[in-house]
């Protein structure tokens, strides 16, 4: 039993709030085209979102002696990644979703590794996606106390720089809630990175962590901090949209 009689107007009041607030939504919205309804609850919605997993197959990235991949981490938040977007109602597209080098895809070039790189820049220019993300893992085999996310946007677009930023910043975020101390830093402003300068829509190159690092190796190959890292890019992407 109890003394239930008190909470029924705050939940009155909230159903009227909620009301209020998305009828204000249609009202702002409904000039517009491109922005369903509840732009306001879930500002995902509508947006089409390619998740390009570094490497695979006979590439396997970064590497550590004990055996781990980069290409498996990758593989492994993009999916997770995926599911949390979809769930944000973005539609998404993989340039692979599963242990694959995509070199076979063009004949464009030589070498195996440019021609990989070439597929994905196209599968990217293809989608023609409102942005993209490029997963990846550091490596400093000189510095192996260096750490934590940094984020690659190219120099000259302003949108991919503050995308870079508000993933950079979620990023730390995860590290810190997962009790890891990691270094502020800015994300970085590039215009030499293949993909980078060949992928037309706004996107960004999202290394996670360092496979040099024994502390960031640890985790990145936990499966709930790869949830913490693809929830935390899910949320940058609601803010940037
Ligand atoms: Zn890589």
């Amino acid at each position: 039993m109890g003394n239930n009689r008190g909470k029924f107007p705050d939940f009155k009041v909230l159903i009227l709030l909620f009301l209020l607030l998305a009828a204000g939504n249609f009202l702002i919205l409904r000039s517009s085209k491109t922005l369903p309804i509840f732009w306001f609850f879930t500002p995902l919605s509508g947006r089409t979102v390619v998740i390009d997993p570094g490497h695979g197959g006979i590439d396997g990235g970064a590497y550590h002696s004990d055996g781990i991949l980069e290409k498996h981490i990758n593989l492994s938040v993009a999916l997770k990644l995926k599911s949390v977007l979809e769930k944000n109602g973005a539609k998404v597209v993989l340039t692979r979703a599963k242990d694959e080098s995509l070199d076979y895809m063009n004949n464009k070039s030589k070498s195996r590794h440019r021609r990989d790189l070439i597929a994905r820049a196209e599968i990217i220019n293809e989608v023609n996606p409102d942005i993209y993300l490029s997963l990846h893992v550091n490596a400093e085999k000189s510095s192996p106390a260096t750490r934590g996310p940094m984020v690659f946007y190219h120099t000259s677009s302003p949108e991919s720089r503050r995308l870079a930023e508000l993933i950079q910043a979620r990023l730390e975020e995860a590290y810190y809630s997962a009790g890891q101390s990691v270094r502020k830093r800015n994300p970085l402003a590039n215009s030499t990175l293949f993909l980078l300068c060949n992928a037309r829509p706004p996107g960004v190159i999202i290394e996670m962590g360092f496979m040099t690092n024994a502390d960031d190796r640890r985790l990145l190959r936990n499966p709930d901090f790869q949830n913490k890292l693809a929830n935390a890019i899910a949320l940058a992407l609601r803010e940037y949209f």
